[in-house]
């Protein structure tokens, strides 16, 4: 009741009750189920590519952690991710997608990017740098071919750890990238000060949502923000022809979203990689996505009512 009242802003009061209690014993369960997933390797990352609009030449693949729950089947990672950073477990979870993602891309005929999530938790950590390189270099991945990612909320509480972390990083080779750009903060501070090769300008942004106004105007001007500064652009969320086309004419060259594909099991997206590039007509438009991920994306597996309807609470 303490955190629904805080999660409600200054002033609020909330009463326990009996929903509250059934979403409790749900995400408990939920955290143990999790925990055991990830001791036996059940959470695994499936692969979207990265498209460069300018060749048609996969640049890179996103691993996004994908658990598919004995009973109550697909979970997806907006649930599962902040039970993990609220119950300590997110270290771990994070460690086992890169370890497997590193050995994953390591094997594909190509030289594209894995890019890899970091939890703003997991940069507490102090060793972080130096327990990713270790994992790339035991995984037989090259630091150059790494990219991580992480949101401005990494940023909010200790902003000069998070610096000597990715400094860390960046030295050895690793790409920073700048996750969902537009949503939170937006800090030019942390533009221009940060370590950052690379920015994603979320989703809402291409995909005209949330009162962005016309994105078009508006991905034009953060694409020239990053042109000044140095930075390269990926536009997230394209699902359709003209999600591309936009982004084309702001000027971002690399695109990412279900247009092109989404997050493809670990054999497909070897694949795709050894094929290094979608097709030319697809690049120009075409009416129906290339590319499906199989058995694991959210539309094949959707989340089952329990867990989707009733919703965990919110985190503070
Ligand atoms: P994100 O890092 O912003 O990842 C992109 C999300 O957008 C993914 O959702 C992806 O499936 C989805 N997406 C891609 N293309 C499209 C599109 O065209 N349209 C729409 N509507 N969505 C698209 P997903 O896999 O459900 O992951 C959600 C979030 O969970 C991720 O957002 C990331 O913040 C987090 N996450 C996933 N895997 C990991 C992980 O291994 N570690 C951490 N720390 N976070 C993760
Ligand atoms: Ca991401
Ligand atoms: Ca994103």
């Amino acid at each position: 009741a303490l955190y629904r009242a805080k999660d409600g802003g200054r002033g609020g009061c909330k009463l326990f009750d009996a929903i509250m209690d059934v979403e409790i014993r749900e995400r408990a369960n939920v955290e143990t189920d999790l925990r055991h997933a990830i001791a036996t390797g059940a959470i695994v990352p499936h692969f979207q590519p990265l498209v460069d609009l300018r060749s048609g030449r996969i640049v890179g693949f996103e691993a996004l952690a994908r658990w598919s729950h004995p009973i109550h089947g697909f979970i997806p990672p907006a649930r599962f991710i902040p039970i993990a950073e609220d119950s300590g477990l997110i270290g771990d979870l994070g460690m086992a997608i890169l370890r497997q993602g590193c050995r994953h891309a390591s094997r594909w005929s190509s030289d594209a990017l894995l890019s890899v999530n970091i939890s703003p938790i997991q940069l507490a950590d102090r060793n972080l740098a130096g327990k990713i390189l270790a994992i790339a270099d035991q995984e037989g991945l090259p630091a150059r071919r790494l990219e991580v990612e992480l949101t401005e909320n990494a940023l909010v509480s200790d902003v000069e750890g998070a610096r000597a972390i990715l400094s860390q990083l960046k030295a050895a080779g690793v790409s920073i990238s700048l996750d969902d750009f537009g949503a939170g903060y937006s800090s030019l501070r942390h533009l221009s000060s940060m370590p950052f090769d690379r920015i994603k300008i979320d989703r809402d942004f291409v995909q005209g949502l949330g009162g962005c106004g016309d994105p078009l105007k508006l991905i034009r001007a953060i694409v020239g923000l990053c042109t000044s500064l140095g930075l390269a652009c990926t536009g997230e969320g394209a699902e359709t022809s003209e999600h591309v086309s936009m982004l084309r004419a702001a000027g971002c060259s690399v695109v990412q979203g279900w247009y092109f594909g989404e997050a493809l099991p670990p054999d497909r997206a070897a694949k795709l990689a050894a094929e290094g590039r979608v097709p030319l007509t697809r690049l120009h438009g075409a009416a129906e996505p290339v590319f499906t991920g199989g058995a694991a994306p959210a539309t094949a597996m959707p989340a089952p009512q329990s867990l989707l309807a009733s919703g965990f609470p919110a985190r503070s």
